[in-house]
């Protein structure tokens, strides 16, 4: 069992005007809305955050260790007004976008109405399993990095860089916009490096397994 722990994703979603987790307007708590829902109906009231199975009041809980779809999220994602929706390829949950309704943006851990940790899905399927001595040898190279010409000159000119988009809001983390990302894909068979750069010029490194594409036919 993992020890109790508090939320803090849970502010973080709702400082993002996009995102579909708002306080309730009544009785305290959240609830999940989005753009489909009509003004007849009732946004959705949820108790626990859908990243790390958290109580959205703070409340300690003990979070699950096994994986399973619980009746009240698989009756939430065949509602077809309800912001979650059931991804049949990677066999994942996602909560969709409050101002976008139809773009999948936030991939779900935990249920959010019951905290049940929900299945792995197959999308590690698609990525190499990362090789931990070559983890620990890139993570080695960057250790100190703080800015992304540091980062260049520990680990050269990355393979691919994205434009961060003003419209474009996942590339918001915490409130701060992404100016750029910068991808590192020839350090190691198994090891990808995103790095990405944020409107205060401070950065943020994330490794992966690099991607292999679609283990079985859709
Ligand atoms: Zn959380
Ligand atoms: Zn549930």
């Amino acid at each position: 069992m993992i020890p109790p722990s508090k939320c803090d994703h849970g502010g973080r979603f709702l400082r993002d005007p996009n995102h579909p987790l708002k306080p309730a307007a009544q009785g305290g708590g959240f609830v999940l809305r989005q753009g489909l829902l009509s003004s007849a109906q009732e946004p959705y009231r949820v108790t626990h955050c859908f990243f790390c199975g958290g109580r959205l009041d703070g409340a300690d809980v003990v979070v699950a260790e096994t994986g399973q779809i619980c009746p009240c999220i698989k009756s939430h994602a065949d509602d077809p007004s309800c912001p979650v929706k059931w991804d049949t390829e990677l066999e994942e949950f996602n909560v969709l976008s409050h101002e976008k309704p139809g773009r999948a943006l936030w991939r779900m851990y935990f249920c959010p109405w019951c905290g049940s940790r929900l299945p792995e899905g197959r999308r590690a399927e698609r990525f190499t399993q990362m090789s931990s001595e070559d983890l620990k040898l890139i993570r080695t190279r960057l250790e100190g990095a703080e800015s992304i010409a540091d980062v260049i000159a520990r680990l050269g000119e990355p393979d691919r860089v994205f434009p961060g988009h003003p419209d474009d809001f996942r590339m918001k983390y915490d409130g701060k916009k992404v100016l750029r990302q910068l991808d590192f894909l020839g350090l190691s068979p198994t090891v990808s490096v995103c790095v990405q750069e944020f409107e205060d010029t401070s950065i943020q490194i994330h490794y992966s397994g690099k991607f292999i594409g679609k283990s079985r036919p859709s």
